[in-house]
């Protein structure tokens, strides 16, 4: 998911000079690696956590709050997630192998997509959400998500399954979204 309109950019110039992991371009709809369902991590040695500081690296960079592996360009259940954005390092998430065990209420907020750039609708998702899934080491565990952040882990799962937020729009919003990013194709700006 991409930063809240809201919240302010943060600078985060200072943490990126400090990091040494590779920051991957972010792949942009409609590129195919976003319509596929990623392949489920089984390798938990020294490479994946390397490619987890990576995606971190990756999802600051461009101002994320939550990244999906096919993201940039990797057909893997793996993502991460910060949906304070730096402010509550202890919230932030590695979801290796994710899937949701429990779902609860509902919600319909505004969501944008770093793959959809300038897209933004609301979208219905369960208010409350319990994931199980595996850490870099492959360790299972449990955690629930509630307003952003259960938000930004429906959204970023959907991502493993090759689901964008703009297939869960009406087919009238849905075709609007399409409409403006062939728009911004033509103009260059996609
Ligand atoms: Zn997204």
């Amino acid at each position: 998911m991409s930063e809240n309109d809201k919240t302010d950019q943060k600078d985060v110039t200072a943490a990126e000079s400090i990091s040494t992991a590779k920051i991957h371009p972010i792949v942009k709809y409609p590129d195919p690696v976003l319509m596929r369902k990623g392949a489920a991590v089984t390798d938990f040695g020294p490479n994946l956590a390397q490619f987890v500081e990576e995606m971190w690296a990756s999802m600051y960079a461009a101002h994320g709050i939550g990244l999906a592996a096919p993201q940039i360009g990797v057909s893997k259940r793996i993502t991460v997630i910060d949906a304070n954005f730096k402010e509550k390092p202890e919230e932030k998430l590695v979801l290796i192998n994710p899937e949701i065990v429990e779902r609860e209420g509902r919600s319909f907020e505004e969501e944008g997509c770093l793959s959809l750039p300038e897209i933004r609708d609301k979208v219905h998702r369960a208010a409350r959400v319990k994931v199980r899934a595996q850490d870099v080491n492959g360790e299972w565990f449990e955690v629930e998500g509630v307003e952003l952040r259960g938000r930004a882990i429906q959204h970023e799962i959907d991502h493993l399954d090759g689901i964008l937020f703009i297939d869960r729009l009406s087919a009238l919003k849905r075709d609007l979204a399409k409409r403006k990013i062939r728009k911004l194709q033509k103009s260059g700006q996609w």
